[in-house]
């Protein structure tokens, strides 16, 4: 009897050579930009004490006390996989005194873990591009920021998001709304839901995140976090705005977006699509000026965000991008094997990116050359004994009507880039 087959986890994903260029050409493409905004690459572990996604991201939040994957290491610590990538960036940035060496514009690139209900969109294992600023009050690196994931949909051909922005006040303006929100929803608490009692308790900001369509009505009458902003706060977010109109932005003010997490202050945003029904978040982020002091740095005032690759690449699924070979090489006869994968080694040494597929474990030259027709390639090469003999190899067109020709091993290198162009398909 047949082994049982093992199934995958669920909420966690394979990528599959189907997509997996699609999943490449958003990591470049988000990357490339990146980098010419002159952010630097930072790669933490996957794995962190639990106490400090509690210390950064919240106790009172669904993340910390639902979703994340926690456990005992042998020795009795309490270890999580990395539910987001920021506490994480600040931890290293702490650790290795980078924080103090002046300011620092920092991106990431992995997998992150939440134990959420799996559904379109929304996965247990999923992967976020991330940036990260540390030194700079802002609001032109708020702009910046925003300015700048503008550019991956521009770049991706992404056309229907849009940008909500929100200020959530600086530490004292908070503090006062805070205080009046509380009063209000105090007068309200028979009419929460025991989710938003709870979140009322210990982080009353919160309950304005609420899901619940229950809870909309409560939450639309609520005060105003705008009215509670004290001048410096309307400053920053007054110059955020103005930076968005004037590099052409569009946004919308939206006074409800508050953000699931406890650390931002000031800036928030969010970049949201219809096309993806209710997982329409594709990239969120903000300012985060308490949370350096908050695990035990000084206070030096951050920004960042966070986006979600799974969605952005269910954006793009109808892409075909499969990644063809350039060149077929098929050997025909079994005096010709050695000498094919040598000639093979000579023209990858000769040709730097040439995609090239060699027919290994032999087979008729109709089978071989059905391969190289599925295989997607530009051309066949074709060895066989006569070839050998003569020191040519036959190349044959297998997309266009072109008549085959026989070409030297001397010039074959040659002939192949000029067929191919390979610089120009290389860029493709
Ligand atoms: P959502 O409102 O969709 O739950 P979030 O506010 O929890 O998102 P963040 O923690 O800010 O999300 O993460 C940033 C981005 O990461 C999101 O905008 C989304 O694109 C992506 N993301 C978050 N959670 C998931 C998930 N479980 N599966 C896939 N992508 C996710
Ligand atoms: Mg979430």
């Amino acid at each position: 009897m047949a082994a049982p087959l093992l199934q995958a986890i669920r909420g966690m994903n394979d990528v599959l050579p189907t997509d997996s260029n699609i999943w490449r050409h958003v990591e470049k493409s988000l990357t490339d930009i990146l980098f010419a905004y002159g952010y630097q690459e930072i790669r933490t572990p996957v794995v962190e004490r639990t106490a400090l996604f509690k210390r950064s991201i919240g106790e009172v939040t669904d993340i910390v006390e639902k979703e994340m994957y926690t456990f005992d290491d042998r020795n009795g610590d309490s270890l999580a996989l990395r539910p987001e990538g920021t506490a994480s960036c600040v931890r290293a940035a702490l650790q290795s005194g980078l924080i103090n060496q002046g300011i620092q514009r920092l991106w990431y690139a992995g997998p992150m873990f939440r134990r959420e209900r799996p559904q379109k969109g929304r996965y247990r294992q999923f992967h976020q591009v991330g940036a990260e600023v540390f030194g700079l009050r802002g609001p032109d690196i708020d702009a910046e920021m925003i300015t700048m994931t503008n550019r991956f949909w521009q770049k991706l051909g992404i056309k229907d998001v849009r940008l909500h922005v929100n200020s959530l006040g600086n530490l004292e303006s908070r503090a006062r709304y805070r205080e009046a929100l509380m009063a209000y929803l105090e007068r309200h608490i028979e009419k929460l839901d025991t989710d938003s009692r709870q979140r009322f308790r210990k982080n009353p900001l919160r309950v304005l995140d609420s899901k619940n369509p229950d809870m909309q009505a409560i939450v639309n009458d609520a005060p105003h976090l705008a009215e509670y902003l004290d001048e410096p706060s309307w400053q920053h977010f007054q110059g955020l705005c103005d930076r968005l109109d004037m590099a052409g932005v569009s946004y919308v003010s939206d006074d409800k977006l508050v953000r699931g997490l406890d650390y931002y202050s000031d800036t928030v945003f969010e970049w949201i699509t219809d096309s993806l029904g209710a997982q329409g978040a594709v990239c969120a982020g903000g300012r985060y000026d308490g949370l350096v002091s908050q695990l035990g740095g000084g206070q030096v005032p951050a920004a960042g965000f966070a986006l979600g690759i799974e969605r952005l690449v269910e954006i793009l699924s109808d892409r075909q991008m499969r990644q063809r070979p350039h060149v077929y090489f098929v050997g025909v006869g079994d005096i010709v094997q050695m000498p094919l994968h040598q000639i093979s080694e000579k023209l990858r040494d000769d040709i730097p990116g040439l995609r090239m597929i060699v027919n290994c474990g032999g087979g008729s030259f109709k089978s071989q050359f059905r391969r190289a027709d599925k295989s997607g390639a530009v051309i066949a090469l074709v060895l066989g004994e006569q070839e050998l003999h003569d020191q040519s190899i036959v190349i044959k067109f297998l997309r266009t009507d072109a008549r085959q020709e026989v070409v030297s091993y001397t010039q074959l290198a040659g002939r192949i880039t000029e067929i191919l162009n390979i610089n120009k398909q290389q860029v493709e």
